[in-house]
């Protein structure tokens, strides 16, 4: 069984497209996420990266993440919004930013991560 989604970027120049059921999904409050989206938390669904069609340009950012593995994030080049990311490792996975998607009202995170690290005032992680 699959569940087809698309999702796209702020100007659209960019879109997604995952054939396939979430494996995991996540909110991380790390640092470098809070700082790369502006914002208090990434929400994440982590998919097999050959289900994953991603159309339009993208410049991609490699950056050191927390056990030192390169990551590499997809963004649009235009608005700047993220659309997936990578590890270094090839291990099949994608990350795609759960916010692009068309559906995102209906995101849960199976997750939460590195909550030491969230805002305090940012109880949604504690449900
Ligand atoms: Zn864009
Ligand atoms: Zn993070």
């Amino acid at each position: 069984m699959s569940i087809r989604r698309t999702g796209r970027c702020h100007c659209g120049d960019v879109t997604v497209e995952i054939d396939a059921e979430d494996m995991f999904s996540f909110s991380c409050h790390c640092t470098d996420c809070m700082k790369l989206v502006s914002g208090g938390r990434l929400l994440g669904v982590g998919v097999p990266k050959d289900k994953v069609k991603i159309t339009g340009e993208t410049k991609i950012y490699a950056y050191p993440g927390g056990s030192g593995e390169l990551i590499y994030l997809h963004f649009c080049p235009n608005c700047s919004t993220q659309i997936a990311a990578t590890p270094d490792s090839g291990d099949g996975t994608m990350v795609v930013r759960a916010n692009v998607l068309d559906d995102a009202a209906g995101f849960k995170p199976g997750m939460h991560i590195h909550t030491d690290s969230a805002f305090a005032w940012d109880l949604t992680h504690q449900d």
